[in-house]
């Protein structure tokens, strides 16, 4: 199957970013960051999307 929710548009440089190229920082929530992460876009630093990644 096409693995289309694991890769996301940036919408500043149109860069279709793989969910494994992203790159994750902490959110700027204050969520837990073992919990919570933000992806961004690795050309342009843009967040793309908080994900889960706690069990
Ligand atoms: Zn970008």
């Amino acid at each position: 199957m096409p693995g289309s929710e694991d890769s996301l548009e940036c919408p500043t440089c149109t860069t279709v970013v793989d969910r494994d190229d992203a790159i994750r920082t902490k959110t700027m929530g204050g969520l837990d960051p073992t919990a919570w992460q933000t992806l961004c876009c690795p050309d342009c630093g843009t967040r793309l999307k908080t994900v889960f990644v706690g069990e």
